[in-house]
Order: C-alpha cells, then sequence, then structure tokens
C-alpha cells in the first residue's frame, strides 16, 4: 500500500473525478439532470426549467419529499431483489451498490435522514427483515408477489 501513502492532493482530486464522483455533485435532484461540470450546474440552476421546478417545489415541498421517499424505496428494493434476493447482506453493502447508480435518488432528497433510519422503515414495514448485529444491520428482502402476499413455499 506504500505507493497510496505518497498521493499529492491534485492525484487524489483526479482519482476522485476519475471514479466520476465530482460527476455526481453537478446533478439536480429537482430536475433529474446530470450536468457535465459545475459550470453546466450553475448554468442550469440559472436556466428558466430551473425555475420553474424550483417553483413548483417550493410550493409543495412535501409532496415532492414523498415522491422522492417513495422512489428511493422503490429503487432500493428493486436493487435487493435482482442482487440479494435470497440472501441476508449487510445494509451498507447494498447501500453502496445503490449510490453506484447515478439515476437513482439521492437519499438526502427523502424523508430519511440516514441509512439507519430508512432501514428500520423497510424492517417496520414489513418490506424487509433486519437484524441488528455486532457488525452492523443486515436485511433481508422479503419476497411477495405482485398483490402483496407472501409466496406459498416461502417458509
Ligand atoms: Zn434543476
Amino acid at each position: 500500500m506504500g505507493k497510496n501513502d505518497s498521493l499529492t492532493p491534485k492525484e487524489i482530486a483526479n482519482r476522485i473525478k476519475a471514479k466520476g464522483l465530482k460527476k455526481l455533485r453537478c446533478y439536480c435532484q429537482i430536475c433529474q439532470k446530470q450536468c457535465r461540470d459545475e459550470n453546466g450546474f450553475k448554468c442550469h440552476c440559472m436556466s428558466e426549467s430551473h425555475q420553474r421546478q424550483m417553483q413548483i417545489f417550493g410550493e409543495n415541498p412535501n409532496r415532492i419529499v414523498s415522491e422522492f421517499s417513495e422512489e428511493f424505496e422503490r429503487n432500493f428494493l428493486d436493487l435487493m431483489k435482482r442482487n440479494h434476493r435470497f440472501s441476508r447482506v449487510a445494509a451498507t453493502v447494498v447501500y453502496n451498490e445503490f449510490i453506484n447508480n447515478r439515476h437513482y435518488v439521492n437519499m438526502n432528497s427523502t424523508q430519511w435522514a440516514t441509512l439507519t433510519e430508512f432501514v428500520e422503515h423497510l424492517g417496520r414495514t414489513g418490506k424487509c427483515e433486519v437484524a441488528q448485529t455486532e457488525n452492523g444491520c443486515f436485511i433481508t428482502y422479503i419476497d411477495r408477489d405482485s398483490e402483496g402476499y407472501l409466496p406459498q413455499n416461502a417458509y
């Protein structure tokens, strides 16, 4: 690992850029628009379409937050279903996979302040089985059919 210790701030910045994290910052959640860079983001924020979205948001922020929350939950459960359908998995592992997809809603646009809070919500509403362990929080996707019933042979 010796080589990594001597990275200059510029090299670190370049790595972050290569990973696309910088790009992520230039994503407008309200318009769901990805901007090229910070400059593009500034231009976008002054655009008429963004101002209109902001106005709608300002008139009814609760509705928008609950829409983002619903979408966040749906995206998260889809990912669970696709990648971890039959296994117990650390909540942070799923979350890391989740944030790698920039099309997904960012958690800071939802009603949940932390991942723990969101996971507790999943447990409370019966969407996932939640287990708090000394190694962190683990979740298991609860498989249901389209009507919300558990499949007959599940247990
Ligand atoms: Zn915007």
